[in-house]
Parts: C-alpha cells; structure tokens; sequence
C-alpha cells in the first residue's frame, strides 16, 4: 500500500482499478534542421491547423469542455508563442522539438506567476504544442482514454479532448499528476461529481494499469493499492459524503428559501459557464447571483462579439426559465488579462485599471456587452451590475451608460461593493441603483490591504474579522429602505457567516454551487430574529475567532 497527496480537486471518494491513460510517445528527428525557411512555415501550417481543429471540436461540445477547446485554440495562435519557436527553426532547430521547447517555457512562466488561474493554462499550452509536434513529425494524433468497466482514471493530465468524452458511469474517479484546482480536469470533475484529485507528484511511477487504486477528492489523497482497511475506509468515507450531501439537498428543499419565521432569502449560484449553471441548478440554485462575464473574453486574440455573448446569455436564460440572471460587466485586469487590450505596465495591477474603470477607458468594449444583454433581457428576468466600482459618480456613470445602450427598466441595475470607499456612502449609492451586491473577497483584501491570493496573508482576510463585518451593517443600514443588498464573495459560501449576512440585511446570498444545499438548509433552519441577534452581538467582536463563535453557535441551536 502507498499514500501519495495531492489537491482535493472534486469531493467524495473512490475505489477502484486503476485505468493508466499513457500517451503513447513518438519519435523526433535528430540533428539540425534542412531547410530553416520551409520548416518555419510548416510550423505555421501546423499551427494553424490545430487551432481550427480545435475550434472546429468546439462546435460541437457545449459548456466548460468547449470553452477550453476555444481558449486552447486561442493558444495555438499565440503570436509569441510561434516567435518563440520560430527563432529556434531560424537557430537550427528541428520545428517539433522547437514548439515542444517554447511551449515548456511558457508553461513554467505560467505556472510560476503565483495566480492560480494563469497557472492552471500552463498544461493547456503543453497540449497544444504536442499536438502539433505530432504533425510536423506525422505522428498519430493522442488517443483519448476509453475504459470499458468502473475504474479510477489515472493520467499525467487530462486533455480537454479527453475529459469531454469521459464517461461518468464508468470513470468513478480521478487522478492525474499534473493539474491544479482550477484546472480544466477540476472544473469538469467538478461538473460530473466525479472525485478527484489532481496534482499528484509521482503518480505514474506508482501504479499499474488494474492495480486496485482509492482517491479522497475531499482530503487530496491518493492510495495505491489499498489494503482492506483503507479500501473499507475509503468506500465509507465516500458513502458519508453521499449521505451527507444527499440529507442536506433534502433538508435545503428546492424552491424559493425563507427562513422559519418566513424572511425571504435568495440563494443564487456565482457561475462562469454554461455547464456550472447546470451544476448550480443541481444543486438547489435559484438563479445567478454572479455570472462572471470575463470569462468569456480571457485567452481570446480578440473580443467576443455581441453575437456569440448574446448565445450565452440566451444558453444561460434557457437553462433558468423564469429564474434571474444576474450579469456582471467583465471584471478584466488585476490578474485577469485579455490578450487583445494592451496591458499597461501596473505597479500595483490589483489598485490599477480593472473592471469597470477598464470598461470606462475601453467604452466600446462595454456597450458591446450591454447591448448583448440588453438584446437578450426578453428572454428572462436579468439584472446587471459593475464591478469595482469607487464612487457614487461611476455608479451613476454606469446606469446611465446602460439605460443609454439599450438595457430596458425590467432590468434591475446594481454595482458591486467592493471598494471601502464605496461601502462608505452606500446611503447616498442607494439612491441611484436597484441593488448592492457585496463582494467579499475583493472587499476584505481592500479593507484588509492583504493579497487575497496569498496564502501566507489568509489570518488577515478573514471574513469575521471586524471591519468585514462593520462594513457590511453600514451597507445595509444605508441601503434599507432604497435598494436590496446582497452578498457574492466567497464568504456566503460559509453557511454560518451567511447567516450573520442575512442578520445585517441581506436579502440574496450567491455562491458557488456546490456550497448551495448547506447554505439553504442553514437559512431554512434559522429565525430572522435569531440572526439579527447572533449579527448585533458579532458586531461587538473585535477578534475573528469570537465572531465565529457566536454564528456557530447560532447554527448549533438551529440544527
Ligand atoms: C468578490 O470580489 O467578492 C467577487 C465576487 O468578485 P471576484 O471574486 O470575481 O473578484
Ligand atoms: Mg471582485
């Protein structure tokens, strides 16, 4: 038996053969390149025709899965990319070995950013530059993984290719080498409910192909050859994860959520596509509290048309019915950059120019999105907000700038609070939007002034900490009785905390997905009173430690 860990990719827990997926390896030519000139061009063509292909698969490929292959397809035309290994050709490099060099490099530099989001394309970029390695070599192109009973999936990565095709009934696990938490392999692990865990260093070097194989896609643990312990173990882990999850979609219901005394609270779901809607819908969603809309424009040569953000939104509203949509203008800049807009060297890019201060600098790129949301209004309730929005004169900017572009009066028009400033005047904001919607994780590291991407800073940005929680009350006290309030950071997640929120005022709390059953059967279980006491009392803290004391506490009573 042996124990290797990983990151907890996709919970629950699995047992199982172990189906190695290995890609089958090719051979290169050696010694330097004939015809520098020719291959250059070869390189192009290569190039080229992988982007197509991988255009041409998405077509045919909903959600995630299809969003990758687009973005991949981006990738392959990277101009920097084929500069890179252009000037290697040019040096006396064969092309195959010069793409699979470039594309190492840029993967490290990717993975060596720090932000997880950038690091996580560092596996797509080696994709794309094996794939066209294997034309310019002639080789046949990567077979997909095809079992053909239950097992658990083992693999150095996962291509997109191979994920789209992967089927749930029989692939009861995951595990690959490479990967991160936001890695495509994750994301659609996460879709399907299938466990998993990614990043496992060593992994290949420890299983055979059959070899019995347990994953924990909770812990991030993975055992090879379990003995009968650890394979019993595992398999009751997994089953408390089903039961658990199980009672509590009982316990949440469906359906509009009130607390027991009645108090009506939304539950909505924070998305990025198409196939995490479903999932959120799954799971109890009733509607999107957050699209985040840049998704769509990240790891493009060029800005999505109105057209092709119009089939989203219309995707999306199809799915929903007559649940709400809430869009978010994009929230590009900080660590999220479009190849397409210039990027402007940043001393501090997380205080620079992004989301709605980009989309004021860049008004074209913003009434393109308006006018695909406002073509789309008919189809569903929608509402629409701007993120990173300072004062109450761009949050009158912004409303004024999408009643202009078209966006009807049944929509409903908010901004994000995310910036203290803001928070500061929420009574005078209240006045000219429809909502506020708290943005907890850009709000805390402002409030905070740490860096909510690193790790070493988490005690600070602690969501019970006081000026979080002070902040939100003076939100809410200011908006009462002129625009609903509304939370979409990563605290609603936390059903405890979500209760302190509704406690304040807050009458919709969105999250991800898969956090939606626990945070309804929490508020279900709850009294409005009982929040507004347990909120008054946290109030009084002044350490994060006893503010969540006291709305743990309150949970306890009411479970
Ligand atoms: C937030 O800041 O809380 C938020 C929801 O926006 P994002 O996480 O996309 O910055
Ligand atoms: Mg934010």
């Amino acid at each position: 038996m042996k124990r290797l860990t990983g990151v907890a990719a996709s919970p629950g827990t699995a047992v199982a053969p172990a189906y190695v997926h290995r890609p089958d390896v090719y051979e290169m030519p050696e010694g330097p390149v004939d015809d520098p000139d020719r291959a250059v061009v070869r390189l192009g063509e290569a190039l080229e025709g992988i982007a197509a292909g991988l255009e041409g698969a998405a077509v045919v490929v909903s959600g995630a899965p299809g969003d990758i292959l687009r973005a991949q397809a981006a990738m392959a035309r990277d101009p920097a990319l084929r500069a890179a290994a252009t000037e290697a050709i040019l040096g006396g490099e064969q092309p195959s070995r010069a793409i699979l060099e470039a594309g190492e490099r840029f993967a490290r530099q990717l993975e060596e950013t720090g932000n997880e989001y950038l690091a996580a394309r560092g596996p797509d970029v080696r994709h794309i530059c094996d794939l066209t390695a294997r034309a310019l070599v002639g080789a046949p192109p990567r077979v997909s993984p095809h079992p053909v009973e239950s097992c658990v999936l083992v693999a150095d990565d996962l291509s997109p290719a191979d994920t789209a095709t992967l089927d749930a009934a029989l692939v009861r696990g995951l595990a690959t080498a490479a990967g991160s938490r936001t890695s495509h392999t994750s994301v659609v692990a996460q879709g399907l409910g299938i466990p998993a865990v990614v990043g496992v260093r060593g992994l290949l070097d420890s299983v055979e192909h059959g070899q019995l194989i347990g994953i924990d896609g909770t812990a991030g643990e993975v055992v090879i050859d379990p003995d009968h312990d650890a394979a019993e173990k595992l398999a009751a882990a997994g089953a408390a994860h089903r039961i658990r999850r199980e009672r509590l979609r009982v316990v949440g219901g469906t359906g509009p959520v009130t607390t027991a005394d009645g108090h009506r609270v939304e539950v909505a779901a924070n998305v990025g596509s198409v196939e995490e809607l479903r999932a959120a819908l799954a799971e109890g969603a009733e509607g999107v509290g957050l699209l985040r809309t840049e998704l769509l424009y990240i790891d493009r040569d060029r800005p999505p048309t109105v057209e092709e953000q119009s089939a989203l939104l219309g995707e999306m509203h199809a799915l929903l019915g007559s649940r709400r949509l809430l869009v978010r203008t994009f929230d590009i800049g900080a660590d999220k950059h479009v190849p397409f807009l210039p990027v402007r060297p940043e001393r501090n890019p997380e205080l620079g120019l992004r989301g709605i201060r980009l989309g004021r600098a860049h008004p074209e790129l913003l009434d393109d999105q308006l006018r695909a949301i406002a073509a789309t209004a008919s189809l569903g309730p929608t509402a629409l907000m701007a993120p990173m929005v300072a004062s109450v004169d761009e949050a009158r900017w912004f409303v004024e700038r999408a009643r202009g572009a078209g966006i009807p009066s049944s929509v409903e028009i908010g901004v994000m609070v995310e910036v203290p400033a803001l928070a500061l005047v929420a009574a005078e904001l209240a006045g000219y939007v429809d909502f506020l919607s708290i943005g907890t994780n850009d709000l805390t590291q402002y409030l905070n002034a740490a860096d909510r991407r690193d790790p070493d800073l988490a005690p600070l940005l602690d969501a019970y900490g006081p000026a979080l929680l002070r902040i939100m009350n003076l939100v809410c006290r200011g908006a009462t009785g002129r625009c609903w309030v509304g939370v979409c950071g990563e605290a609603a997640s936390d059903p405890a905390w979500a209760l302190l929120a509704v406690g304040f005022g807050v009458t919709e709390l969105s999250m991800q997905g898969v956090a939606i059953p626990e945070v309804r059967a929490a508020v279900r279980r709850a009294t409005l009173e009982g929040c507004r006491r347990a909120a008054a009392l946290a109030l009084r803290a002044i350490r994060p430690e006893d503010a969540r004391m006291i709305a743990r506490e309150l949970m306890e009573v009411t479970t």
